[in-house]
C-alpha cells in the first residue's frame, strides 16, 4: 500500500476522507511529484532518486488546503509542499514518504494595485506577470524557471531572480510585502505575517507553514532589450559586467558572465555570437542601449546582438533568461549528463583580478560563470560554474581550491536546508516551525537542527538565535 514504503497507513482510506480535494495516487504519477531538479547534483541524485512519497494531494483552494494539513494531522503522515518542482537541492522530495500537497491549483490572481500584486501561492510566475503586464506592471523579479515555477516556491525556496540587479534579493525590505500560512494542527489556523516578519517563513524549505497566499513588490514595466556581447578573454567579459551592473545610468535588471566554452553549449545562439568567445548578457531598458553599446566597445567587447522581445522573437532566439542563472547548467545538461554545477560566493565582486587568478588556479574541469545582483544595496557577484564531473573527491578539491582564494562555497550537493546558502541553523524559522507545525510532520528531514531542538518550546528555539 505504501509506495513511500516508509508509512504505514491505509492511504486509499486517506485519499477517500480527502474528497472532494483531487488526489493522485497511480505510483507512476507520485514518483513522478516526488522529484525535483535534484538530479543536477550526482551527489544528491544519488541520495534521492529513491525517495518516494505516498500520495499526491491538489488543493484548489486555501480551505481545501487546511483539509489536506488537518487530515496529515491526524494520521501523523510527513507532509512536503511541491509547487512546480523546480527546486535543485530536492527541497520539494519527501525524503520521509507521506503526503504530497502540490499547490499549482490555487493560482488566482486575487489582486492587482499600484505597486504590489496579491496572489494564490500555486500561481505560476509568467502568469503573474502576464496579468501584471495589462497594468504597465511585472514582478520586481523572478526566477529565469517563471514558465513552470510557482511564486509559493519561489518565496520558499528561492533567493535571487532577474530584476535582483534592480531591486535586491527577495528577502530585502519591501519585495515580499505580505504572506499568509496555514499551520497542520488538528484546526489549521491561518497567520499574516508582513513587512519584516515574512522572513519568518521566506526560503525556509516549506517547513514551517504551508504558505497559501502572497503580496509581492511590482515595478513599472519597460522596453527591455537583451543585449549580448562577446570578449575575447573571461576577465574582459567580467569587468565590463561589473562596469555596467554599477553604473548610475543604465538601471540593468539582470547582467551575466559566461565562459566560452558553456557558450558552445547554446545551440539557438551559434551564428549570432561570436564563436569561442566570453559571453556578457545584460538586460536593461531600450533607452540606455547605445550608452551600454558604447561601453562595452570602450571595455574591449563586441556587441553581437541587441534585441527587445518583438525582435528577438522574429529572430528565433530564446529569452535571455535561458542563458542566466542555474539555465546555464540546464543547457549544457541538455547535451552532456556528466556536468555539473556548483554556488560560489565572490568576497570583492569588483576585483576582476582575482577571478583571473582562481581560473587559472581551477582546472579545465571547472567552467565559471557570474550573475551580478544588489544585497543591501551594493552590487554583489555568484559563481554558478559547471563542473565536470568525475568524483565526490575532485568536488571536494575544486571547493577547497575556491575556498583557498577566497571564494565561499554555498553547496549545492546538499539536501539539507541548513547547507548551501544558509550555512547556519535559521532557530527563527525553527521556532516558527514548532508554532505552526507542532508535530513537525512538514518537510522535517530537511533541517539538521530541528532534529536537535524539536523537544524545546517556540521561545527556548528563538533564544538560540540570539545566544
Ligand atoms: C534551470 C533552473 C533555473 C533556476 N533559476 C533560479 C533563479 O534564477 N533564482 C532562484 O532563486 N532559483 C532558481 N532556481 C530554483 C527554483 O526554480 C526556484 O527557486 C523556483 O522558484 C522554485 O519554485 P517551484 O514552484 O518550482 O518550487 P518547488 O521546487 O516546488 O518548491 C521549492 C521549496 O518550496 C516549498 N514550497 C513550495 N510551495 C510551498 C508553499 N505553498 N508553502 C510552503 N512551502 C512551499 C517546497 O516544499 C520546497 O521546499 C532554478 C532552478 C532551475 C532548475
Amino acid at each position: 500500500m505504501s509506495i513511500s514504503g516508509k508509512t504505514t497507513i491505509d492511504w486509499q482510506k486517506f485519499a477517500d476522507r480527502l474528497a472532494p480535494v483531487e488526489v493522485l495516487s497511480e505510483p507512476v504519477l507520485v514518483k513522478k511529484r516526488s522529484r525535483d531538479f535534484f538530479w543536477y547534483s550526482p551527489i544528491l541524485n544519488d541520495e534521492l532518486r529513491r525517495c518516494f512519497g505516498d500520495l499526491v494531494a491538489v488543493p484548489k483552494t486555501s480551505a481545501e488546503m487546511a483539509q489536506c494539513l488537518k487530515l496529515a494531522h491526524e494520521y501523523d503522515v510527513p507532509i512536503v509542499l511541491r509547487g512546480g518542482g523546480t527546486g535543485n537541492y530536492g527541497q520539494a522530495v519527501p525524503v520521509d514518504g507521506g503526503l504530497i500537497i502540490e499547490t499549482t491549483g490555487m493560482k488566482k490572481v486575487l489582486e492587482i494595485g499600484d505597486g504590489y500584486v496579491r496572489v494564490e501561492a500555486g500561481a505560476l510566475m509568467v502568469d503573474i506577470n502576464k496579468a501584471l503586464k495589462e497594468t504597465g506592471q511585472e514582478m520586481a523579479m523572478f526566477p529565469s524557471t517563471q514558465d513552470i515555477a510557482t511564486i509559493g516556491g519561489f518565496v520558499a525556496g528561492g533567493s535571487v531572480g532577474i530584476g535582483s540587479l534592480a531591486t535586491g534579493a527577495l528577502r530585502e525590505p519591501g519585495n515580499l510585502i505580505a504572506l499568509k500560512a496555514l499551520s497542520v494542527e488538528a484546526e489549521p489556523q491561518e497567520y499574516h505575517f508582513e513587512g519584516e516578519d515574512v522572513l519568518k517563513i521566506h526560503h525556509a524549505w516549506g517547513l514551517n507553514g504551508a504558505i497559501t497566499e502572497v503580496t509581492l513588490r511590482t515595478v513599472p514595466t519597460r522596453n527591455w532589450v537583451a543585449i549580448m556581447a562577446t570578449f575575447d578573454d573571461y576577465r574582459s567579459a567580467y569587468a565590463a559586467g561589473y562596469a555596467v551592473s554599477t553604473s548610475d545610468q543604465l538601471e540593468p535588471k539582470m547582467a551575466s558572465v559566461v565562459d566560452a566554452r558553456i557558450v558552445d553549449y547554446f545551440p539557438s545562439l551559434k551564428g549570432h555570437v561570436g564563436a569561442g568567445r566570453d559571453l556578457l548578457a545584460v538586460y536593461l531598458p531600450a533607452e540606455h542601449v547605445d550608452a551600454t553599446k558604447a561601453m562595452i566597445t570602450e571595455l574591449g567587447g563586441t556587441t553581437d546582438l541587441a534585441l527587445d522581445d518583438a525582435a528577438r522573437e522574429q529572430a528565433d532566439i530564446p529569452h535571455v533568461f535561458e542563458f542566466c542563472y542555474n539555465h546555464t547548467t540546464l543547457q549544457v545538461l541538455k547535451s552532456d549528463r556528466s556536468a555539473t554545477y556548483q554556488q560560489v560566493g565572490v568576497s570583492d565582486p569588483a576585483d576582476a583580478d582575482a577571478i583571473g587568478r582562481l581560473r587559472g588556479a581551477l582546472g579545465d574541469d571547472v567552467w565559471t560563470h557570474h550573475e551580478f545582483f544588489r544585497l543591501g544595496g551594493k552590487v554583489v557577484s555568484i559563481d554558478i560554474p559547471i563542473i565536470w564531473f568525475s568524483n565526490a573527491q575532485r568536488l571536494d578539491e575544486i571547493n577547497q581550491t575556491y575556498e583557498a582564494h577566497g571564494f565561499p562555497v554555498y553547496d549545492a550537493h546538499i539536501n539539507k536546508v541548513e547547507g548551501g546558502g544558509l550555512h547556519n541553523a535559521n532557530y527563527g524559522h525553527l521556532a516558527w516551525k514548532k508554532r505552526l507545525d507542532p508535530k513537525g510532520l512538514l518537510n522535517s528531514a530537511k533541517s539538521a537542527a530541528w532534529q536537535q531542538v524539536k523537544h524545546l518550546s517556540a521561545e527556548e528555539i528563538e533564544a538560540k538565535a540570539v545566544s
